[in-house]
C-alpha cells in the first residue's frame, strides 16, 4: 500500500463528514491505495489512470508522482465506486456499468462517449465534483 484514500482526502482538503455521509458504509481509513501493475494496466482501456476494486484503489505510476493533495477528486472518484460495489454487488454493478455502455453504444455513441454515459460514472463524478475542496466549479 501507497497511502491510505483516508491520507489523500486529507492532504487535498476535503470535508471528510460530507464524504463519509456519500460514501457510508465505506470508510476511507481502511481503503488502501496501489500503485497498477503492468499487468493490469495492459487490460485498461486507453485514457484510464485509476480503477476501483472492492478491496482497493490502483492508480497508474504517473498518477502517484503528482502531489498527493492533487489526487483528492480522483480518490473520493473512486471511493464512490467502491460505494457502488458495497451497494449493488459485484454482479449488480458490472450489469449495470456495461448495461449502460453497451445501450449506449448500440445507440451509435463512439466509446468515449459510451463510457462518459455510464451511470454509474456520472454518479462517480458528481460526487467528486460536489466533494471538491472549496465547492464545486
Ligand atoms: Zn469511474
Amino acid at each position: 500500500m501507497r497511502f491510505s484514500a483516508a491520507e489523500a482526502v486529507r492532504a487535498a482538503g476535503i470535508d471528510e463528514d460530507r464524504l463519509m455521509a456519500a460514501i457510508a458504509p465505506v470508510e476511507p481509513s481502511r481503503v488502501p491505495v496501489w500503485r497498477a501493475g503492468r499487468m493490469m494496466r495492459t487490460l485498461w482501456p486507453r485514457g484510464i489512470t485509476a480503477m476501483a476494486l472492492p478491496w482497493g484503489i490502483y492508480l497508474a505510476p504517473a498518477v502517484l508522482e503528482r502531489p498527493l493533495a492533487d489526487l483528492g477528486p480522483l480518490i473520493v472518484h473512486e471511493l464512490t465506486h467502491i460505494a457502488q460495489w458495497r451497494r449493488l454487488g459485484p454482479v449488480g454493478w458490472a450489469r449495470s456499468y456495461l448495461g449502460d455502455y453497451l445501450r449506449s453504444r448500440r445507440g451509435g455513441m463512439q466509446h468515449h462517449d459510451a463510457y462518459r454515459a455510464i451511470g454509474l460514472e456520472v454518479e462517480a463524478r458528481a460526487a467528486a465534483e460536489a466533494l471538491r475542496p472549496g465547492g464545486p466549479r
